[in-house]
């Protein structure tokens, strides 16, 4: 066995030094020749370093693959990054322009000048949640716009809200009554949660406006007859025309030919319409809601309904002289919570109250140099 591993090797061996040989090499440039020897040790050398040339070679591309390979691996997942990062840019910039939809439809109900308090609360944008990236940022300057609006908006209204209850409260009503009848700030905003706190501000003093405005419409502000007014006795304590000694008299007399157009002073629904034995004759009372009354009496005929629904200039009788009466005249009261008031600051209210009024009709004017000036 060993002895054949011997003879193996001392065949490589021999096979070896065939291959490594001193070899010549003849050159003929054409006139002479020349003859090169080269040695075993340099063909050994030189089979050594081709060797280690390829050998290099061999490792270095493997190196690069592997490198290119990890490349592609680091390149895929770049490129799976990216567009997860535009996935969601793509998620945040739809719910960012949702949500100034959201605001913008908001703000046009808002300001429409019939918009319902129920439908609006359901309309409160909410509080943002999503997050910010360069496209959202793109939207900024309309959201800015958006802001600016909804700014102005609160303060016209929160303007009108103080004007109106400058004149209701002239007219000695608190303003908080009319809040506290329609069932206070509340209401429907209880039913929105995370509402933007600036929209939720711009709803409540909306509210507030509009409850009043609402209120406003029971104040009796209008002139009972158009024609011009005879006036012949005023509210308050005076010389009862039938006995001839001190009375209250609870309303004013404003005087005109029988079958002058009588007409009701604020909105509200017709109480009684009716004969009354007590003086008035032929009655209408008005029920306006709020505590607020009022009385019309010596008609000489009664035209609106018990039970009908009526608005401010609706015609509801025709004056005369019945009941305790000395001559065609309408017997006027205004009556707060069941108390005869002087009608006649109501009547002088006429007209900044019926002012307020008109505007109910009108949304809340939202502008000013500010408004354009971006
Ligand atoms: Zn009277």
């Amino acid at each position: 066995m060993m002895h054949s591993i011997a003879a193996t090797n001392v065949g490589w061996t021999a096979k070896f030094r065939e291959l490594f040989k001193a070899r010549d090499i003849f050159l003929h440039d054409g006139k002479s020749l020349r003859r090169f020897t080269i040695g075993a040790r340099v063909q050994m050398a030189a089979a050594f370093a081709a060797f280690v040339l390829l050998a290099w070679c061999a490792f270095a591309t493997f190196q690069a693959m592997a490198a290119m390979n990890s490349d592609v691996v680091e390149m895929q997942r770049q490129v799976a990054r990216m567009q997860a990062d535009v996935a969601q840019m793509r998620t945040e910039t739809q719910q960012h322009a949702a949500m100034l939809e959201r605001r913008q439809a908001f703000l046009a109900e808002m300001l429409s000048g019939d918009a319902d308090a129920a439908e609006l609360a359901q309309m409160l944008p909410q509080a943002e949640a999503a997050g910010h990236n360069p496209l959202t940022r793109s939207y900024a300057g309309v959201e800015g716009m958006q802001q600016e609006l909804a700014a102005q908006a609160k303060a016209a209204t929160v303007a009108r809200y103080r004007e109106t209850a400058q004149a209701v409260r002239q007219l000695g009503l608190n303003p908080a009554r009319f809040h506290r009848a329609r069932g206070g700030v509340g209401g429907p905003l209880e039913e929105v949660d995370n509402a933007d706190p600036r929209f939720r501000e711009l709803f409540a003093s909306w509210r507030q406006l509009e409850q009043l405005e609402q209120g406003v419409a029971a104040i009796p502000s209008a002139r009972p007859i158009r024609t011009e007014i005879a006036f012949t006795s005023g509210f308050g304590v005076r010389s009862d025309p039938f006995r001839g000694r001190a009375a209250m008299h609870g309303g004013i007399d404003l005087a005109g030919p029988i079958g002058t157009p009588i007409y009701a002073t604020a909105d509200g629904i017709v109480q009684r319409s009716e004969w009354n034995s007590g003086g008035y004759g032929n009655l209408v009372e008005i029920n306006h809601g709020q505590g607020i009354q009022t009385r019309y009496g010596h008609m000489s005929r009664l035209i609106a309904r018990p039970g009908q629904r009526v608005r401010r200039g609706d015609l509801i009788g025709l004056m005369g002289s019945t009941g305790r009466s000395t001559g065609s005249h309408l017997h006027y009261e205004v009556r707060i919570d069941g108390r005869a008031v002087n009608p006649i600051p109501f009547m002088q209210s006429t007209e900044s109250l019926a002012a307020l009024q008109r505007r109910l009709d009108a949304p809340v004017a939202v502008g000013g140099p500010a408004g354009g000036s971006r």
